[in-house]
């Protein structure tokens, strides 16, 4: 049988797995040093589990382990990136090109720094949550000094064409940013082929605990250099003072070891559930897709069920699956999804949403299970209209 509620929420979060937790439980009792203490052997210990932990996040996405900054979680990592850059090239110039259907840490981040003198452009998506890269190149100015665009969108999947961008990026010689929270892990990312300066990863998405993330810093052709947004005792190559925690980062390089040898079949397994999940609830009367179906994580997708208010749904099926309608930093709220709005679906569509992000632990007998419990509750709202809507 199968355990409820069927999680498919994997986007917000992600269960830590089993074999990273071991690798982890060392570190909060017998190995307790501090990193940063040179003095004497539990340091040591400690520095050489971070070290280790480095050089397998920067294999993951084919950077060098100096140039991973260890972080709070990708929230962070894109406050880092953002306002570290702004801070260092704001005498260049002040514009910073970024698009509408960023995460909060992202968009938040340039409200942020607009009350403060940024100019930013938010540049709009397609219809299918696609960026339009000719249009990427024209709000380029001689003020431009980054560009800030996810590397995969966390309510749809969609992926962004990160070397298209790279390429108009070093064309005009202004630094890239790619928020990875979603993509690395998942599919293949690497800095080097994928030209960006500067990448944001979090571990909690990637099977790993919750509270850590990294910055990738490119260090050189060109180096990007920000400024440290959090003042202290110079840790992390003085990018971002604070002890380091260390179990998280020792959980968080295993995690990185894991998805390097396993996220191809991982990949392969879930794009069959995930289409298995979409071909099922398409059969269904007016259930669409959201977003560009051949640029897509391969465990996400995004669907409208028309006529259904999808908060009720997930609601009324809260017991049998664990879903939600879009991030989970704004769920909470009714709105419908500023992604989903921003791709140019009216309210109602928008609020007639569901994502679905699948993960390593989701299995087949679940994904039945799912398909079984909409199409009912479709069903029943359906016989019960227009007073049930
Ligand atoms: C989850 C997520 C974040 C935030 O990561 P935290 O580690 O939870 O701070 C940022 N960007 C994207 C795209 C995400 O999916």
């Amino acid at each position: 049988m199968v355990q409820l509620p069927i999680y498919l929420d994997n986007n917000a979060t992600t269960q830590c797995d089993e074999r990273v937790l071991q690798e982890m439980l060392p570190y909060f009792t017998k190995l307790y040093g501090n990193a940063a203490s040179r003095t004497h052997s539990p340091g040591w210990l400690v520095e050489e589990a971070v070290e280790n932990a480095r050089t397998k996040i920067a294999e993951l996405i084919n950077a060098s382990a100096k140039e991973i900054v260890f972080t709070s979680g990708a929230t962070e990592s894109v406050n880092l990136a953002i306002k570290g850059v702004y801070e260092m090239y704001v005498s260049k110039g002040n514009h910073i090109i970024t698009c509408a259907v960023e995460h909060k840490a992202v968009l938040d981040t340039c409200k942020h720094l607009e009350k403060i003198g940024a100019d930013i452009t938010y540049l709009p998506v397609n219809s299918d949550g696609t960026i339009n890269i000719d249009e990427l190149e024209n709000h380029i100015r001689p003020t431009t000094i980054l560009i800030a665009i996810m590397y995969a969108n966390n309510e749809t999947g969609v992926i962004h064409p990160i070397q298209q961008i790279a390429a108009i990026a070093r064309k005009h010689a202004v630094l890239f940013f790619s928020d990875a929270a979603q993509a690395a892990g998942k599919i293949p990312v690497d800095v080097m082929k994928d030209d960006v300066s500067l990448l944001s990863l979090s571990a909690h998405k990637i099977y790993g605990p919750k509270g850590v993330g990294v910055l990738y810093v490119r260090r050189k052709d060109p180096r990007a250099r920000i400024t440290a947004q959090m003042d202290g005792g110079g840790h992390e190559n003085n990018m971002r003072s604070g002890t380091i925690n260390v179990p998280g980062i020792v959980g968080f390089g295993k995690a990185c070891e894991l998805c390097m040898h396993e996220m191809n079949d991982e990949a392969e397994r879930l794009v069959a559930l995930r289409n298995k999940l979409q071909q099922e609830l398409l059969k269904l009367e007016n259930v669409g897709i959201n977003g560009n179906i051949q640029h897509r994580l391969p465990h996400v997708t995004n669907l409208s069920f028309k006529g259904i208010n999808s908060g009720r749904m997930i609601t009324a099926l809260n017991k049998s699956i664990a879903v939600s309608s879009g991030s989970a930093c704004t769920s909470a709220l009714v709105e419908p999804s500023y992604v989903l709005k921003a791709m140019g679906l009216d309210d109602a569509t928008a609020n007639a949403s569901l994502r679905f992000g699948l993960g390593r632990f989701t299995t087949p007998m679940e994904i039945d299970y799912a398909i079984m419990v909409i199409s009912e509750y479709l069903k029943t709202v359906k016989s019960n209209l227009p007073a049930f809507i």
